[in-house]
């Protein structure tokens, strides 16, 4: 009959669009043997950033901060943050062994678009702004307080408190800040205020102060974890592996710097009587910047068209590729690509291309987040598309939260890669058949995720098996962190 025969066409036009879907999603999905191999490829960068030979795609940088908190940690410090989008000031007040009497205020300031991407001068005059609004807000104007400065963007350190920056990311670009000490810039704009004073002791990744929040509950907490907005990794390797350290060493002879001392004797095995000392005190916190990973074109094989456009757009083509597969900043971007691809293909919104679509940035993570949600039925989904000014129908929503959960899929699968080579490298540092060790974590994809962070658990317990990995979200993390780096670099 002319009913069964509209029926099967139906039928089969929805299996044909439903193959077509599959195959656009296919190079996202990736096998056992793939994640391997990014494995195998993160493993190889960190070792290639470890050695002395000139710039590498995962940088490896000092931190100069070798040790996680002991408990003795005491006084007023500020934490000064710039992350993301926001600044963040807080005063934190340690008292000595009493790891849950932390006291913390902090006020959280947006940082502008047009300041981000403004002069260099113009940003921190910001953000010496805000301190000063923030000294207000305490009453401690005149209280010339101890400061930490957590700057989430890769820095080339010689010390705990100078920073020079290698280059922007996650959508900044000021101006002239680049090859500059970003501790001297601050301390400048203060002094162009000519109202308070600060002492910066320290600055710091985010990774490495979350990190270091961590590991002051627990001290097992030996890798630091950021999945919000960018993605990077820090953990604490041997002094003895990171070349750059040591070639440094043998330049400045007769520098003062104890962990240099302390290498020496651990160098020269007929002194190796210090063994207890020197385990405690031989290794630093390497802050990875993993997001860089693929910049030589080692992640080719997995980068798919959408990628190449989402880096294409990106204030900085080229560069932090994998941060670009794994970050809040991007996941929502190449959805949108995938969705246009969709559209023109006549799978998607009735083939209807519309402005909303081209908008860059319409998917944030919080909406990725939402549509993803199990909770969720498909008529929510498409009142959030509604809301983002998309029209949909039922089919419509099904297909985009296919989409979105391949992309986030892969996107917690790679993290979990390449947190599997950062942990069997410290398992193999320390020739141990079995590590136990605890990463300190934040960040929105991490923390309001569905999926994400169950994915990327299970994915870096499937690729390194040797390692009991336990995942401790951070409160208040990479600021805390800081001042705790700040009250040890203090009481030296
Ligand atoms: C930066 C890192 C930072 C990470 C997370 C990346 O874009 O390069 O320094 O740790 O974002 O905020
Ligand atoms: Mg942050």
């Amino acid at each position: 009959s002319k009913g069964a025969a509209l029926v099967t066409a139906v039928a089969q036009r929805l299996a044909s669009r439903k193959r077509q879907v599959d195959e656009t999603l296919a190079p996202f999905k990736l096998s056992q043997e793939q994640l391997q191999l990014v494995k195998a490829t993160m493993r190889a960068g960190l070792e290639a950033g470890l050695k002395n030979k000139g710039p590498s795609a995962v940088k490896m940088l000092p931190s100069y901060v070798y040790h996680t908190p002991d408990g003795t940690e005491h006084g007023k410090y500020l934490a000064l943050d710039l992350g993301g989008t926001n600044f963040r000031a807080m005063l934190v007040k340690f008292k000595k062994g009493l790891q849950n009497n932390t006291r913390l205020y902090h006020k959280i300031y947006t940082v502008p678009l047009e300041i981000m991407q403004g002069t260099g001068e113009e940003l921190f005059d910001h953000l010496a702004q805000y301190v000063s609004d923030f000294l207000d807000y305490m009453g401690m104007k005149k209280a010339h307080l101890p400061a930490g400065f957590t700057f989430s963007f890769p820095c080339e350190q010689t010390a705990i408190d100078t920073g020079i920056l290698v280059s922007w990311t996650k959508g900044f670009k000021a101006t002239d800040c680049e090859g500059h000490d970003v501790v001297n810039l601050l301390r400048e704009a203060i002094k162009r205020r000519n109202e308070y004073d600060l002492d910066i002791v320290a600055v710091v990744n985010d990774t490495v102060g979350t990190m270091m929040s961590c590991a002051y509950e627990d001290p097992q907490c030996e890798v630091g974890l950021i999945a919000g907005t960018g993605s990077n990794a820090c953990y604490m390797e041997e002094l003895k592996n990171i070349e750059k350290i040591r070639q440094k060493k043998q330049k400045t002879e007769g520098d003062e710097e104890t962990p240099e001392a302390v290498e020496d004797k651990q160098d020269d095995g007929s002194k190796g009587d210090k063994k207890a000392e020197t385990s405690e005190t031989s290794r630093m916190c390497i802050n990875t910047e993993w997001g860089g990973l693929g910049d030589d074109g080692s992640l080719d094989d997995i980068i798919t068209p959408f990628d190449a456009e989402v880096d294409h757009n990106s204030v900085n083509p080229g560069k932090q590729r994998f941060e670009k597969l794994t970050s809040g900043m991007y996941l929502g971007e190449i959805v949108r690509e995938v969705l246009l691809d969709l559209t023109r293909g006549g799978l998607l919104f009735r083939g209807r291309v519309t402005e909303t679509l081209k908008t860059p940035g319409i998917f944030q993570t919080k909406y990725l987040s939402q549509i993803e949600s199990d909770r969720l039925a498909l008529l929510q989904v498409r009142s959030i598309l509604q809301h983002l000014g998309l029209d949909s129908t039922c089919d419509d929503s099904i297909i985009v939260k296919e989409v979105c959960g391949a992309v986030s899929r892969r996107a917690a699968e790679l993290c979990g890669a390449g947190m599997a080579a950062v942990v069997d490298k410290i398992r193999e540092n320390r020739g141990l058949d079995h590590l136990n060790v605890t990463v300190g974590v934040d960040g929105a994809l991490y923390k309001l995720h569905p999926h994400f962070s169950g994915i990327l658990q299970e994915t870096t317990r499937v690729l390194a098996p040797q390692c009991n990995v336990t995942f401790l979200p951070s409160e208040e993390g990479s600021g805390k962190g800081a001042a705790l780096i700040t009250a040890v670099a203090r009481q030296k």
